[in-house]
């Protein structure tokens, strides 16, 4: 029994076997006592049978009491008549009974061998191999050998071969204590970034950016929110190093991830850096803010497919959408892409191209930097780490003051006049439909159904499909002078949207929390009070009802994956590639933490 074993039954690694855990246990030990009700393991003397019609009755002697014991069998084959000859004695297995006046076990199981407690795995291997497998490798030495505890061992060996207090702990409990839970996920986190230690490849640097900051920051009209700083700390951190950095900073809509971007082209000044966006809408915004925020010496150049402006090749922050990965481009330590979850998967191929140019990895690359508004879990973030740097903006510079209804039909009135308010007073409102078009499986109205009863009652009406050529040219348009702006779950509001105060979201139960999270995000920026309404035949819908609770981006996350264990969702994406068997994204920061700790103390050369 070796090692080479393990990947035959499917196992990459010994921590992997080790928290693959028995799906039940047998008690096969004798019972020393009898307690009418329960199962046990007894050894039985025949001392008398008979036939009756359909079935056998024997009657046994035991050890465990006194009383005799009736053994029924129902539909005997002519073996049984062999096997309960009296004089005989076997081992016993069932549930005693009391019937009547006599104790009584119906079809019991008759066992070679006793004495055990048996785990049940389950496995594409035989059991009594799987278990051979287990009781050689997974012993306390081994385990320790592997990096864990002596602590942890213990609770997971233990867990495979049970004692008599901890299996009647595991009934009680109907499953695992905690400390073997505790252990159990820490071996499988522990597992996870040992062996993604060497996965991670660094790169040399082409050159370490040591700028200051200062003279932007000075420039503000208001200080930077903790997490801005904090973020801005470890990518100075990051890029004053001679290893090209990775890192993916996460943070919410609205939470100021530009001024980070912003303060990042600094530290690389004056050399050149390059940012990205994934609509030209956003690059443009991104362009004024940089023209606007940084100071006079930073020459900034703008690329997107239809426009050019500054100067290209001497710039020191060149700003563009994808347009950027189709031409010559100045050489630049520094680059940068803005909503990195919007890009498509070619563009993301040649991301990395750009990213990785030179095929020898002693090649100098680039410092990469992405910005994504997809919160993720702490937990997740944490995981993701073992491959890339992450960091979290969890805070954002404004509270987003925006209430939640859930309505249905019922509700449609009041949300009429509350729209007929907001406009008014000069706000707009975001009507978001499900489809475009009419379609039997949807039993909500689509975009074009609905778009002539608006134009009836409204004016400044806006529509765009979101797929639609003109669609940046509808929201501009909107933008300035629209009121009402009618669109489909695809629409990527890229421009901010500062007089946008109400959003309906048409069918929501439908959709994702991370989708619904997006779509409410695009109210209430810059402190507007903002309401957003979940319109839905299911008013009851809990999953919407916990959305409503809260704005929090990391918070809604976490319900997200709390929901979608319990498989209550229609639509949507999956955010997260890898599945565990025991780790919940939503819960286990601290068995993570240390985990990643333990691997990253047991020194390695290429991970930091
Ligand atoms: P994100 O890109 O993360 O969605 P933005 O960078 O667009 O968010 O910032 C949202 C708004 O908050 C912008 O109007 C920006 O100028 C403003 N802002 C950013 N940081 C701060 C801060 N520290 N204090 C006040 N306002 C801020
Ligand atoms: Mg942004």
């Amino acid at each position: 029994m070796s090692y080479e074993k393990l990947a035959k039954a499917g196992f990459a690694s010994l921590l992997e076997l080790a928290i693959h855990l028995p799906i039940s246990y047998r008690d096969n030990r004798l019972s020393t006592t009898l307690h009418v009700g329960e199962v046990h393991t007894f050894e039985a003397e025949v001392v008398s049978f008979s036939t009756l019609p359909k079935r056998l009755v024997v009657t046994v002697r035991t050890p465990i009491t006194h009383e005799p014991i009736e053994i029924t069998i129902f539909h005997p084959k002519p073996y049984h008549h062999a096997l309960y000859k009296p004089g005989v004695k076997h081992y016993l297995q069932g549930k005693i009974e009391r019937f009547g006046a006599k104790l009584q076990v119906v079809n019991p199981k008759k066992l070679s061998k006793v004495g055990e407690i048996v785990p049940h795995y389950q496995t594409k291997l035989r059991q009594d191999l799987h278990r051979r497998l287990v009781a050689s490798l997974v012993t306390v030495e081994n385990l320790m050998k592997e990096g864990l505890d002596e602590l942890r061992a213990t609770l997971i060996v233990r867990a495979h071969q049970p004692d008599d207090v901890w299996l009647r702990l595991y009934h009680r409990h109907g499953g695992l204590g905690p400390k073997t839970m505790e252990a159990v996920k820490f071996a499988e986190a522990f597992d996870y970034f040992k062996r993604l230690q060497g996965k991670r490849v660094d790169f040399p640097a082409m050159q370490r950016l040591t700028g200051s900051v200062e003279p932007f920051v000075k420039r503000l009209p208001f200080t930077l929110t903790e997490d801005q700083q904090h973020a801005i700390r470890e990518i100075a951190d990051d890029l004053q190093r001679e290893v090209a950095a990775r890192r993916m900073i996460v943070g919410d809509v609205g939470s100021g991830k530009t001024m980070v971007i912003l303060a990042s082209a600094m530290i690389a000044y004056p050399h050149t850096s390059i940012l990205m966006a994934p609509t030209s809408i956003l690059a443009r915004q991104l362009y004024e803010e940089a023209k606007k925020w940084l100071p006079e010496s930073v020459d900034i150049a703008l690329v997107t497919q239809s426009r050019e402006e500054g100067n290209i090749e001497d710039a020191h922050f060149i700003i563009g959408t994808h347009a950027l990965l189709y031409r010559e481009l100045p050489k630049a330590p520094l680059i940068m892409v803005d909503e990195q979850h919007r890009f498509g998967t070619e563009q993301r191929k040649r991301l990395e191209k750009l990213v990785l140019e030179g095929e020898s990895s002693t090649h100098a690359k680039p410092h990469f930097l992405q910005f994504s508004a997809t919160p993720i879990p702490r937990t997740q973030a944490m995981i993701d780490s073992a491959l890339i740097d992450v960091t979290l903006i969890e805070s954002t510079p404004f509270v987003k003051d925006i209430t939640t209804y859930i309505i249905d039909k019922h509700g449609f009135g009041h949300l009429l006049k509350h729209i007929e308010q907001e406009i008014e007073e000069g706000r707009q409102v975001l009507v978001v439909y499900p489809l475009v078009e009419e379609s039997e499986h949807i039993e909500y109205r689509s975009l074009e159904e609905s778009e002539g009863f608006w134009r009836e009652r409204f004016d400044g009406v806006y529509v765009t499909h979101g797929k639609d050529k003109l669609k940046d040219e509808v929201l501009q348009a909107f933008a300035k002078e629209g009121k009402i702006l009618l669109a489909t779950t695809v629409i990527e509001v890229g421009i901010s949207l500062p007089k946008l105060s109400t959003i309906v979201i048409v069918g929501a139960e439908r959709m994702g929390l991370a989708t619904l999270h997006q779509l409410r995000g695009r109210v209430s920026r810059n402190g507007l009070k903002g309401y957003c309404y979940l319109f839905t035949h299911d008013v009851k819908n809990p999953r919407l009802q916990a959305f409503a609770q809260t704005t929090n981006g990391f918070e809604i996350a976490r319900l997200d994956l709390k929901f979608r264990k319990s498989g209550d969702l229609l639509t949507g994406r999956v955010q997260s590639g890898k599945e565990f068997l025991w780790l919940d994204m939503g819960e286990d920061e601290e068995v993570v933490k240390e985990a990643k700790e333990r691997v990253l103390s047991m020194g390695h050369t290429t991970h930091r």
